[in-house]
């Protein structure tokens, strides 16, 4: 099923036409820091296209062969690139259902002494009550 997406200020836009799988999050200390949040939730795409916005995007190095793609304008990160070519999309950037769900929490060990992974804290469709 062909996924879309894009950044928050809507600059960059992308398709994966053979859509996304092995959607993941990891929590390890450096996908915290690059993805600003708990883990990275991503998932790998097949036949993926930048449809608009190319030239705002930035590629940081992560390591070896790895980078991140994320928009200048606005800092949304969007993709993960290896050896210079897309290997997988950030979730939170896809839109509506990306038509996969998180798969594992990998990198647990790890994971932010704030992180409550499905546990006990409550959950709310929007806010709590006040
Ligand atoms: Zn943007
Ligand atoms: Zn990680």
């Amino acid at each position: 099923m062909p996924v879309t997406g894009g950044c928050f200020c809507g600059a960059v836009r992308y398709r994966a036409d053979g859509g996304l799988r092995n959607a993941r999050c990891c929590h390890c200390s450096r996908c915290r820091k690059i993805f600003s949040g708990a883990s990275s939730a991503y998932a790998e795409v097949e036949g993926f296209s930048w449809t608009k916005g190319e030239d705002s995007l930035s590629v940081f190095k992560t390591h070896a062969d790895w980078g991140v793609c994320f928009c200048r304008l606005c800092g949304s990160t969007l993709a993960g690139q290896h050896a210079g070519k897309v290997h997988g999309v950030t979730l939170g950037s896809v839109d509506g259902d990306p038509g996969v769900a998180v798969q594992m929490h990998i990198y647990v060990g790890s994971k932010a002494p704030w992180d409550e992974i499905g546990a006990t804290a409550p959950q709310y469709d929007e806010g709590p009550e006040s």
